[in-house]
């Protein structure tokens, strides 16, 4: 595959239509285009496996790991990592049995980028899996799926049987002495188990509940064996690395925070729907130019960026790099890739207490700061935004935002409070509002 073919067969198929033609499609790249149940369509029409058979046949797997480095990929999922360094931690262990896992427990309100992946292009995912797999010296694939997916899960299950008929999955694969196959494990909805330690917990049969770090799962991972866990959209952005090369990979994007990101648009927007854009696209790009603005003239009041752990950002922050240092310096994150347009009609303190509803009835209770925390905090903004605030209360909620923020055991309860720590410095006058409502 060239260059030129990941975009020009996109082109070709949706020419009349603005909202695609914008965008840059790598992970998302065969969606939409190939029937996700025919492995044919992926081998002939997608030069699928074709990345595997180069990397089996031409490269070592410290030269694969090297490659992803170089490529500058980043995890998908939300935090960001260097994901060749990841690769890179898991392939120094010494340990004749490894793991590789997909995340693909996606959670977020609003959010189907995973989803969609899968469903569009499964074997781009198998694929990555692959080839993470040889690089690392690990036989055994995993994807952690939420049962909610059926679809989903439906159409993995169809791409290993085709695999490993084709001689893609399981012993010596395409004749090489690389062996690696994969199974589904299905979740059960819960969203901390996006968080890997959690969701290793899972799928060894426990709670799903995070658990300290260190050691990281790069050592001790899925039954206690290294495991490189990585979610659907890196796993997607494998295949296309090797077919065009690192450079290519590294030249899409910013200094830091290289290739696309697919973001989930929702809320008060014109186009609604999966968005893959190069990282340092605009934010008043994706609202105006992909997104087509807000609908009934209304005014933009703000962009929620990263689920229910992100920020809420104002118009002031329309032409904010999406990259993840420009998004974090403004007060809000990459996450996995939610973004909510809110216009003027809405209540942004309704909309904080939304979320933290959400994550405290998500929280796992093992640590009492995200436990008591959410629970706290959702108190004060009911009572806010029934008329009943009291003098001090605004106050309140950042201390126990600040404190949550601190001392927090994972990602989710370090990053609940950003809903509402972030409306309270962008729209401050909305919670004053409503505190005087009473007086
Ligand atoms: Fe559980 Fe929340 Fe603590 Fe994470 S921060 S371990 S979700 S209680």
């Amino acid at each position: 595959m060239t260059k030129r073919h990941i975009f020009d067969n996109f082109q070709k198929t949706f020419a009349d239509e603005k909202f695609f033609l914008q965008q840059t499609r790598v992970a998302l790249r065969n969606c939409g285009l190939i029937d996700p149940e025919n492995i044919y369509d992926y081998l002939y029409n997608a030069q699928g496996y074709k990345a595997l058979a180069t990397v089996l046949e031409t490269m070592k797997p410290q030269d694969v790991v090297e490659a992803v480095k170089k490529s500058g990929i980043r995890g998908r999922g939300g935090a960001g990592f260097p994901t060749g360094l990841k690769w890179e931690f898991t392939a120094k262990e010494k340990n004749s049995e490894k793991y590789i896992v997909c995340n693909a427990d996606e959670g977020d309100p609003g959010a189907f980028m995973d989803r969609s992946a899968i469903e569009g292009d499964p074997h781009s995912i198998v694929e990555g899996m692959l080839i993470g797999g040889y690089a690392v010296g690990a036989s055994k694939g995993i994807v952690y799926i939420r049962a909610e997916y059926p679809l989903a899960v439906e159409r993995l299950e169809k791409a290993f049987v085709a695999a490993r008929q084709e001689g893609l999955l399981g012993k010596n694969i395409l004749g090489s002495k690389f062996s690696f196959d994969i199974e589904i494990r299905l979740g059960a909805g819960a969203f901390v188990c996006g968080e890997e330690t959690a969701l290793i917990n899972s799928i060894e049969g426990k709670r799903g509940m995070p658990r300290p770090r260190p050691p990281f799962p790069a050592v001790n991972g899925v039954f206690g064996k290294p495991t490189l866990v990585n979610n659907v959209e890196t796993w997607a952005n494998i295949p296309a690395i090797f077919l065009e090369g690192a450079d290519w990979f590294s030249s899409i994007g910013t200094e830091k925070s290289k290739g696309t990101k697919v973001f989930a648009l929702a809320g008060k927007i014109k186009n609604t729907g999966l968005v893959e854009v190069p990282m340092g696209t605009t934010l008043r790009q994706i609202v105006y130019d992909i997104g087509g603005g807000i609908p009934n003239n209304k005014k933009l009041k703000s962009v929620q960026t990263g689920g229910p752990s992100g920020g809420c950002l104002t118009e002031k922050f329309l032409d904010t790099s999406i990259d993840y240092e420009s998004l974090a310096a403004a007060g809000s994150i990459m996450g996995s890739g939610g973004m909510i347009i809110i216009d003027e009609d809405s209540c942004m303190v309704n909309l904080a207490k939304y979320f933290i509803e959400f994550t405290q009835s998500e929280s796992c209770g093992k640590c009492v700061p995200c436990r008591e925390g959410t629970t706290r905090m959702y108190e004060l903004l009911t009572r806010i935004t029934e008329g009943e605030g009291k003098d001090g209360d605004i106050e309140r909620l950042e201390n126990l935002g600040d404190m949550m923020k601190k001392s927090s055991l994972c990602g989710l309860g370090q990053s609940a409070p950003n809903p509402v720590l972030s409306t309270i410095k962008n729209f401050r006058q909305e919670y004053e509002e409503h505190v005087l409502l009473k007086k």
